[in-house]
This record gives structure tokens, sequence and C-alpha cells, in this order.
């Protein structure tokens, strides 16, 4: 049993650091091994995940209530940093003080994107921010939600790091499924294929006068153009409204006063009888579906990454900051631990 003294004992170790910032970092090591050997030890991992993933990405979020809108609304916007976060590859690859550009070029982003937003709610007098994406104004102004859903549409960003993590877990076979409730499709864009988008997808719009789905690249166009997509059968057959909805397309977005799609519940009760480990990241755990998933599955082991803990998770481990970073350590603590043997 050589080595078994411990890692952390070392006497070439500088003996004057400050104490309280050792402590700390001490706690989060600890955490990231024990997070590691449960990571190890599971097989059927579900993950659960926010727009925190996503905010190194430079992308704010657009829908959940801890997100952009209320962030908006309160200003918080930078104080939480949710638009000002970096990519660790970012940091790690150009510049040794971590990537002061990425941060300037994702804080400028979103805030062109609150500029813009800002806009709109004041052309057309939106009292509350959420009402940029409730159904109820969207059937009687669909023009508020084109105005600015160029802003918010899936482009060609990069996933983070958090994404990418995720991958690798499915690759590696540990992964059961993936339950986001982020709509700018980086789980796809990294290759992530057991996904439930809980909020929907721009992946596929809908007609909702005649509920007619078609491909998201159908209204891609009129998207960025700023116009009302139009649903091209109703329009031809110069139909009468039904229930008073006319023929306007819609991205398969969840939007404020929509019901959650029902195939996201029947999904979790399928999966609560497999998973063996919940990892929540990114999500303040607000809004349902997400809200309820730490509860449904208590009966499993779970770790929460996120900058703070929210009050409907408890979980056994608690790794505090961005994601990104944490992410980053727990992979190289893995790999290390990997290629030094499994008894380190
Ligand atoms: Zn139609």
């Amino acid at each position: 049993m050589s080595g078994h003294k411990g890692k952390r004992k070392r006497t070439d170790d500088p003996p004057e650091e400050a104490e309280r910032p050792l402590d700390l970092e001490a706690v989060l090591q600890k955490s990231i091994e024990r997070a590691a050997t449960l990571i190890e030890q599971s097989s059927r991992i579900l993950l659960l995940v926010g727009a925190g993933i996503s905010t190194s990405a430079g992308i704010p979020d657009f829908r959940s209530s801890d997100g952009l809108y209320a962030a908006m609304k309160d200003g918080r916007l930078e104080e939480e940093g949710r638009v000002s976060e970096t990519p660790v590859s970012d940091a790690t690859l150009h510049s040794p003080t971590p990537s002061l550009r990425s941060r300037r070029a994702a804080a400028v982003q979103g805030e062109r994107l609150r500029q813009r937003l800002q806009e709109t709610e004041d052309t057309f007098k939106i009292a509350d921010p959420q009402e940029l994406a409730s159904i109820e104004v969207f059937r009687e102004h669909p023009e508020v939600f084109y105005s600015f859903a160029k802003q918010v549409l899936p482009g060609d960003r990069t996933p983070t790091e958090t994404h990418r993590w995720i991958r690798s877990l499915e690759l590696n076979g540990k992964m059961l499924r993936l339950y986001t409730q982020n709509i700018d499709q980086l789980e796809t864009a990294a290759g992530i294929e057991a996904v439930i988008p809980c909020h929907g997808t721009f992946a596929t719009a809908s007609c909702i006068r005649c509920q007619r789905k078609v491909p998201g690249a159908n209204i891609a166009e009129e998207i960025q153009k700023g116009t009302v997509p139009y649903c091209q059968v109703c329009k031809r057959s110069k139909s009468k409204p039904i229930r008073g909805y006319l023929p306007y397309m819609k991205p398969d977005i969840t939007f404020f006063g929509e019901p959650v799609d029902t195939r996201v519940e029947k999904q979790l009760k399928l999966d609560r009888l497999q998973a063996d480990l919940l990892i929540v990241i990114g999500t303040s755990l607000l809004i349902p579906p997400i809200r309820d998933i730490p509860k449904l599955f208590k009966h499993i082991p779970q770790i929460l990454i996120n900058r703070n803990k929210p009050k409907a998770i408890d979980p056994e481990i608690l790794l505090l900051g961005n994601c990104d970073d944490i992410i980053h350590r727990l992979e190289e603590y893995m790999q290390h631990k990997g290629k030094a043997g499994v008894t380190r």
C-alpha cells in the first residue's frame, strides 16, 4: 500500500498559504473526487441542464423564469455574469488571463440582444418581458415574437466544454438521457443523441390554426427577415380562422402559457426505473417540469453543478461555480486518475 499517505500532505507544498481559500479549495477538490467516483460507478446517468451550460457560448437564456427576461427586468444580468462567462477551452488556448476577449464578445452579444428586446418591448408596449414569448400575445400579435426571434434562433454557435463533456459520457455508454430546458440546440450541435427538449425546439414549426408541422428550416427565411411566416396550406385554401386563430407558423418551442409536451413526463416515468445517477447542471430549477425532477429521482444519488444551490434539490454532492470550470476540473481529475490507476 505505498503512497497511502495522501497526495496533499507533500512536504514541498508551500507552508504559508492563506487558510480560508485553501480550505474552500480542499472542499471543492474533495467534492470533485467524490463526484468522479460516483460517475465511475454509474452507467445510466440522467442529466438535467439549463441556461447555465450555454451562457459561455454567448447565449442569454430565452425562456426560463430565472433567465433573460427576469434578468432584464431586475437588472441582474451583469451581476450574475450570465452573458460574460467564457469557455474554458478558450481560456486555456489563447490567454493566460482567462479569455477576456471572449468574455467581452459574449457580453457585447448579450448587450445587443438586450437592447433589441428593450426596443421590442417599447414598440409593442410590453409591460412584462415574459409577454415577448407568451402564447396569448403570439396569437394576436405574432410580429412581436418575430421582431426578435432572429436573435434567439440557434445559429452557428459552438457547443461549450460542458456540452462536449456530456457527449463524451454518452459515447462512453454512461448516459441514459439528457433533459434540457435550453432551446439553442447546442446539445445536438455537440452530437448528443438522447436529448429530451423540455421546452420544445426550433427544429420544427407548426401552424397555430391547423397544427400542420413543417421542418424549422421552412420558416428560417422569415425569421431572418423578421417577418411573420404563414401556413402555406391554410393560406392557399383561404381558410377561416379556427377558434379565432389565424394561420401563423410558430416554432415548436414552448411559449409561456403553453403546456409542456406530454412526452416529457412519459419518458421521465420510464427513466425513473433505470437511472442510477442524476447530474443537474446550470439550472436554478424554478419551472416545471425540470423543477420537479430531483424530487422524482430521490431514490438515486444526485450531483449539482451550478452557481448557487436551488431550493428544489438537496444533492449528495454540491459543486458550486461556473459549469465549464467545474467540468474542466472534473474531467481533468478523471483523466488523471484513469492514467494513474484507480487506487491512486
Ligand atoms: Zn395551417
